[in-house]
């Protein structure tokens, strides 16, 4: 037996690694990035600041001027308290961290996987309710296993990935209301993309808190995310975070790039336009199901999924197969792109089924 087998906790071993496929020369459609590069008439002034980062020096441990950035480009008052995590996938694992042994976090499904794979790794019992047929919270279940579990945080998508959807507003309400002992969490990764957001309603729920993040507007690569809470809250949660998670390189960028609320904005207006000419390009392709989406992405069924997708490939474009997911068989779901990235798409579907 090798040292590793040994020595490593079984159920780790157990565990599937996260895997990201390369995306090569590809049309990257797979991972709601956003297609837009930083503009050109920004990148001089840009690079003066990266210039001036002291990379002998720790970076500022609770940066301030960072969260002011953040408060004006998402409107966030400043009664409510800020933690940054480096994306929102670490602030869902110091949220983890906070549960003792034995306490339950429970989610939906299908959702995003890094709240079953977090509990995991942080050995907390991990439990879903599934969405009924039209991807909506099925409240009466969901009232049953908060009752029954006695969750201590709840995380809920909203929009949800990977159905696109946002879920009923009153049902979320009652959620936050009958699981008063839990901490339920908001992820709003896709807030720029949605009609709706809890933002306004934080206040008002002790056991609320959100969670955006900047990697849907733009700037995956900064890894920069924020928890949005009552201030006691954030002040607590905060003991959890590792000394200088955001890096030097990560905040003079966001403190420079997030500045830039109008081009942001436009740039968000733009993808929920061609998230409208996606949908009914597909959507007029006979045998596929679009799925109504909130964010920046579609999910879509269609005949033989799994082909479909090998040819994108073929042709250049990738995009996300979850026709293997429960309950997602023959779903394929899309990044809305550039124009000229969603024509060079529509045209390959369409060719693939005419
Ligand atoms: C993409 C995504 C995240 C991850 O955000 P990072 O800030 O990049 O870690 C979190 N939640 C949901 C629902 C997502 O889709």
């Amino acid at each position: 037996m090798s040292f590793i087998k040994n020595w490593l906790r079984a159920d780790i071993q157990d565990i599937n690694a996260y895997h990201v496929p390369p995306a090569l020369d590809m049309i990257k459609m797979d991972a709601m990035e956003s297609p837009f590069s930083l503009p050109d008439e920004m990148i001089k002034q840009y690079l003066s600041y990266l210039a001036n980062v002291e990379l002998n020096r720790y970076p500022v441990p609770d940066s301030q001027e960072l969260k002011r950035t953040l408060r004006d480009l998402m409107d966030i008052e400043d009664e409510l308290g800020i933690l940054l995590g480096n994306g929102s996938d670490e602030l869902i694992q110091i949220l983890a961290l906070a549960c003792k042994s034995g306490d339950t976090i429970l989610s939906i499904e299908p959702s995003f996987v890094m709240y079953d794979i977090i509990a995991k790794f942080t050995r907390i019992n991990y439990k879903n309710v599934q969405l009924d047929d039209n991807f909506e919270i099925d409240i009466d279940s969901t009232i049953h296993a908060i009752k029954k579990y006695n969750p201590k945080l709840i995380f809920i998508a909203y929009p949800n990935n990977p159905t696109g959807n946002s879920f009923s507003r009153s049902h979320i309400i009652d959620i936050i209301n009958t699981a008063s002992e839990a901490l339920v969490v908001l992820d709003e990764a896709y807030y720029a993309y949605a009609d709706d957001s809890f933002l306004k309603d934080v206040a008002n729920f002790p056991n609320l808190v959100l969670l955006r993040t900047v990697s849907k507007i733009g700037f995956a690569g900064l890894r920069l995310g924020l928890l949005i809470g009552d201030k006691g809250t954030v002040e607590q949660l905060d003991k959890l975070r590792l000394p200088y998670n955001i890096n030097s390189l990560t905040q003079v960028s966001a403190r420079f790039l997030l500045q830039h609320k109008n081009e942001i904005n436009n740039n968000a207006n733009t993808i929920i336009e061609q998230r409208t000419y996606l949908t009914d390009a597909l959507t007029n392709i006979n045998g596929l199901l679009v799925y109504p989406s909130q964010a920046n992405f579609l999910l879509f069924q269609a005949p033989n999924a799994d082909n479909l997708f090998e040819n994108l490939k073929d042709n250049g474009i990738l995009i996300k197969n979850l026709s293997n997911v429960p309950r997602l068989t023959n779903c394929l779901r899309v990044t809305v792109g550039s124009v000229e990235q969603n024509r060079q798409f529509i045209e390959v579907v369409r060719s693939y089924y005419g």
